[in-house]
């Protein structure tokens, strides 16, 4: 894979990363990932990505808002910019890949002899990551799932890495951020990407559904850009006309994921009775699974594990045992 522009160059510079994926029907195709790198002197250098997952359409957005509408003169550093990162599946609109069935963020640390989405991972991780202090990467729920949108942080242990991590995710200034606590996957997404490079890292959650809301696009567009902000990345002017950020309820939603995740035991179309951002006690029922097939049989009923606050749930309405239905979070202790 092959980056064609000089990333460290004064002003603003659009080009690709050459990804080789030669076909039946074409032999010596390159697919070309956009980027659009800002520079301006000296200042932080931040690496913004988007379309990790083809079907989350915010951030795509905001990245593409902001590539052609941001005057590098606000810069302060380098702002390095990938609004579809693992491009083959941005335009076709899913999660994954339609080249590998690769999900880029399972595919850390990548490789470069790999498929075409191990080899994204492979350059993102040996070649932007590196010389990048900070990665700003926007997601959403995708085609299946919805998330009351904000930013999120992954939970550590480390005092003061982590005070300073809160301090990010609040100048974003949405009413709701979430803390994560390291699920599983994250040796193999960009979190333990960013971990092993020793840089900082911002995600979200902006929506999703399989479709975009303009709330949460501004919502998001307007966090990135007051991140950058707090970050040192962008000058005051650049923000000056934003409303000022708003007071933030922070969500955490801890280990162990049995109980803050809700799965569906048994296959047919799921009726949820709460909406998204709705209070639950330890118990309630939430939803029930039901068999039109044969609808004189008693649903299934989906009960919360935890009590607190509901922050994602699925957004189709016909389900698999196994899909994930409901996402739980509660208030972070001050
Ligand atoms: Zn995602």
């Amino acid at each position: 894979m092959r980056l064609n522009i000089d990333i460290d160059k004064q002003g603003r510079q659009t080009g690709t990363i050459s990804l080789a994926s030669s076909t039946d029907d074409s032999a010596y195709r390159q697919i070309q990932i956009p980027v659009v790198a800002f520079r301006n002197g000296d200042g932080p250098r931040i690496l913004l990505m988007a379309g990790n997952h083809g079907d989350e359409f915010e951030g795509q957005i905001i990245l593409t808002r902001l590539a052609r509408q941001l005057d590098f003169r606000h810069v302060r550093g380098r702002l390095l910019l990938l609004p579809a990162v693992n491009l083959p599946a941005a335009l076709a609109g899913t999660r994954t890949s339609p080249l590998d069935n690769g999900n880029l963020n399972r595919s850390f640390p990548g490789d470069p002899r790999g498929t075409p989405t191990e080899r994204i991972a492979d350059f993102v991780e040996k070649t932007l990551i590196p010389k990048s202090a900070f990665l700003i990467d926007l997601h959403s729920g995708g085609n299946s799932l919805n998330y009351v949108p904000g930013p999120s942080i992954t939970d550590i242990e480390d005092e003061n890495a982590r005070s300073r991590l809160l301090g990010i995710l609040r100048s974003f200034g949405s009413p709701v951020g979430y803390v994560f606590s390291e699920p599983p996957t994250t040796d193999v997404g960009t979190i333990g990407c960013c971990r092993r490079a020793g840089i900082e890292r911002l995600g979200t959650e902006l929506g999703g559904g399989g479709g975009v809301s303009p709330a949460a696009v501004t919502l998001g567009e307007t966090g990135v850009l007051r991140v950058l902000t707090y970050l040192g990345a962008l000058d005051s002017a650049a923000t000056a006309d934003l409303p000022p950020p708003g007071p933030m309820r922070i969500l955490r939603r801890p280990g162990p994921y049995t109980y803050y995740y809700l799965y569906a035991e048994s296959a047919g179309v799921f009726d949820p009775f709460i909406e998204l951002g709705a209070q639950v006690s330890q118990g309630q029922p939430v939803g029930q699974i039901l068999a039109p097939e044969l609808p004189w049989r008693e649903p299934i009923t989906v009960h919360a594990k935890v009590a607190g606050t509901l922050i994602c749930r699925r957004s189709r309405g016909l389900t698999r045992r196994g899909d994930g239905l409901m996402v739980f979070a509660e208030d972070l202790p001050c």
